[in-house]
Formats: structure tokens, C-alpha cells, sequence
């Protein structure tokens, strides 16, 4: 076992690409602080002691959604008690509300559910609106769900869809939805969303496009250990081919409020093997982002010891996982950012959604 563990080490040291039995090998190890270790090694020779944030908002436009997944606490039916649609202008005012509130803000992160009846103008029409008004503010929107979902109900191409969202202002992808992509983990919690292959179908078409996107991964439910291996390497495939993924974002599933109720949530020994062997697998994606919200920030500030180079941003209001018992706050103040990031010993770097730095934060710069 030690032998593996050693070759495994030395491939890291050597810059080789690991295989899936070697991904499988670190998933059922128990040394977790020599994983860590090797991640670590593995960040630092990507980003050196650089660990990323930016200043951001989240806008939710829906949450009454066709699809109903069993592992969603936030999608609910049009009667449900809270239901709500944001009108284009609605969704305006936050953006005004948040520049005013953050005039340093870059991005703004819109995804929603899979409403039944607003048409693909509405979403294209807020796109437009929002880049109008703020044509330096980076949207970041729309899962490639939702923009499967869009390319049914305007019967248009998944490139059609993403050329008239890019014209109107799209900025990029933020990658949600992926949850693991095996189709037989996808008929048990989310079986009316878009399939494995649709998934990677609109981020490679996006990625010709020239839009750059991330890629999630929903871990902790009733996925195997080799189908999280397996996630892992087909992105790592895609991106070979595309190389605009920007971010790995892994996190856990949260199954309060939802139709898996039953399962327990994954440890922090789970979430910090998970991080770390994200970083190790995924050699060919710049960063892998500890999404505080999902994680905790407690667990966020530890991995960046297990290879995390970035935290996500400051969020404002997070209401998809929250909906789900994520007891994290549904926001973070910059200034917290920094302070904790500098706490463990990197250099707290703000960044713009496309990864170009705003400011570094070097010694005790506020
Ligand atoms: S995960 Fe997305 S598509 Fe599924 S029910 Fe929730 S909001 Fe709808």
C-alpha cells in the first residue's frame, strides 16, 4: 500500500498524469495529510502561494422549476407558498442595489431554476438589459442545465442559444449542474435535467464559442467511488480538447429539505480527501475552488493546506443551498476574505471572474 502511495508521489513530483486506479487508490487511502501534502505541491506550482476571490452577487431569478430533482431543496411548484419570479426589472435593481453597495463588485452570478413557462427571451432580455446598463460587469450566468433547458423551449441549437446570450452580454458559464456526470446516478437524483452528455455537449460548444466556464461536482450521495473518479477524468478529457475550463468546484451534497433526506451529509475528512485528490487528477484546470458556502468556511479555510487556490466570492445572497440547510451565512464581507486567507500563511489575491488580478493583498494591506 505504502509502495502505491510512494509511486503515486513520485508521478506527482514528475509532473505525470495520474490513471483511475491510481485516483481510486487515493479515494480508499487513509493518509490524508500525504494527500494534502502532494495537492499542496500540486497548487504551488500552478498558483505559488496565490489564493483567489472575488467580489461578487448572486441573483436566484426563479426558483419554480420543472424538474424537481430529488436532490434540490430550492426548485419548487408555481403554488408552492414560496414561489417567486423576478421581473427583468427586479433583477436590475439588485444589480444597481449591489454596485452601490460594492462599487468594486465584477461579477454577477445568475443561475435559476427551470421555470415552466418564461420563455428563453426573458433570460436573453435580462442578459441584455444588465449588460447594457453595466457593460463592465461580468455575467457569469446560467448553468448548462438551463441552457439545455433553453434550447428546448425556444427549439433552438445549444450553439444558437449560446451565441444570442453571448451577443447579448454573457460573460461565462458558471458550470453548476454537473452533479456527476453517469447517467445511472443521474436517473435516481435529478432525472428530468439535462444527461451526462448534454452536459459536457454545452460546455465544449460554449468553449468553441470562446466562452470560458467551470465545472462542479455534487459528491456524497448515491454516487460510487469510482463514478467520482470517473466525473473527474471525463472533464479532464474535455478540457485536453477545449481548455476553457477555469475552476473545479467540488462540493458536498447538502440533503436536508430534499427528496434524499436520508443520507448523511459527507464528512470534513470526506470534503478535504475530495479536495485535495480534485487538485491531484485534474493537472490540465488552473484552479480548484473551495466553494465556502457549500463547504463551510471552516473547512474552506483548512483546504487550502489540501490544494485550493480559490474561495469564490463574497456571494451577498445565497439562496440554492441555503434552501437546503447549508448553515454557512449567506454572504461574506471582503475584508473577512482577506483576513482569512492571510491567516494561513497565502497571499489573498482579488481576481476578476476571467482569473486577471485586481488587486494583491502583500503583507498587511487591507
Ligand atoms: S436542481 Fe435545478 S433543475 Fe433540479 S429542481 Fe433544483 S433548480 Fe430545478
Amino acid at each position: 500500500m505504502d509502495e502505491k502511495l510512494s509511486l503515486i508521489e513520485q508521478k506527482i513530483y514528475n509532473g505525470e498524469r495520474l490513471t483511475r486506479d491510481d485516483g481510486l487508490f487515493l479515494l480508499k487511502s487513509d493518509e490524508l495529510l500525504r494527500i494534502g501534502a502532494l495537492a499542496r505541491f500540486a497548487k504551488q506550482r500552478k498558483s505559488g502561494n496565490k489564493v483567489y476571490f472575488n467580489v461578487n452577487r448572486h441573483i436566484n431569478l426563479t426558483n419554480i422549476c420543472v424538474s424537481r430533482c430529488k436532490l434540490c431543496a430550492f426548485g419548487c411548484d408555481t403554488d408552492a407558498s414560496q414561489a417567486y419570479v423576478m421581473e427583468p426589472e427586479k433583477a436590475l435593481s439588485i444589480a444597481r442595489q449591489a454596485l452601490a453597495d460594492a462599487p468594486e463588485m465584477t461579477e454577477l452570478h445568475i443561475v435559476s431554476a427551470l421555470h415552466p413557462d418564461k420563455p428563453f427571451t426573458y433570460y436573453a432580455d435580462i442578459i441584455a438589459r444588465i449588460h447594457q446598463e453595466f457593460p463592465n460587469l461580468h455575467l457569469k450566468a446560467f448553468t448548462a442545465v438551463e441552457i439545455a433547458h433553453f434550447a428546448k423551449i425556444a427549439n433552438r441549437s445549444i450553439r444558437e442559444v449560446l451565441t444570442i446570450l453571448k451577443d447579448a452580454g454573457l460573460g461565462s458559464l458558471p458550470g453548476g449542474g454537473a452533479e456527476i456526470l453517469n447517467d445511472r446516478v443521474r436517473q435516481i437524483i435529478c432525472p428530468n435535467k439535462c444527461s451526462a452528455a448534454e452536459w459536457l455537449e454545452v460546455a465544449q460548444i460554449a468553449h468553441e464559442l470562446g466562452i470560458h466556464s467551470n465545472a462542479t461536482m455534487l459528491y456524497g450521495h448515491v454516487e460510487t467511488q469510482e463514478e467520482r473518479i470517473d466525473h473527474l477524468l471525463t472533464l479532464r478529457k474535455l478540457q485536453d480538447k477545449t481548455g476553457r475550463f477555469q475552476a473545479f468546484i467540488p462540493f458536498p451534497f447538502h440533503p436536508e429539505n430534499t427528496g434524499l433526506s436520508d443520507i448523511k451529509r459527507a464528512t470534513a475528512w470526506e470534503d478535504l480527501k475530495m479536495l485535495a485528490i480534485s487538485r491531484l487528477i485534474l493537472d490540465n484546470f488552473d484552479h480548484v475552488k473551495a466553494f465556502w458556502i457549500m463547504l463551510t468556511l471552516p473547512i474552506a479555510q483548512v483546504s487550502m493546506a489540501f490544494g485550493i487556490d480559490d474561495l469564490d466570492g463574497t456571494v451577498v445572497e445565497e439562496k440554492i443551498l441555503h434552501a437546503a440547510g447549508a448553515k454557512t451565512a449567506v454572504g461574506i464581507s471582503k475584508q473577512a476574505i482577506i483576513d482569512f486567507i492571510r491567516e494561513t500563511g497565502n497571499i489573498p489575491v482579488e481576481r476578476d471572474t476571467l482569473y486577471r488580478e485586481v488587486q494583491v493583498y502583500e503583507g498587511s494591506q487591507a
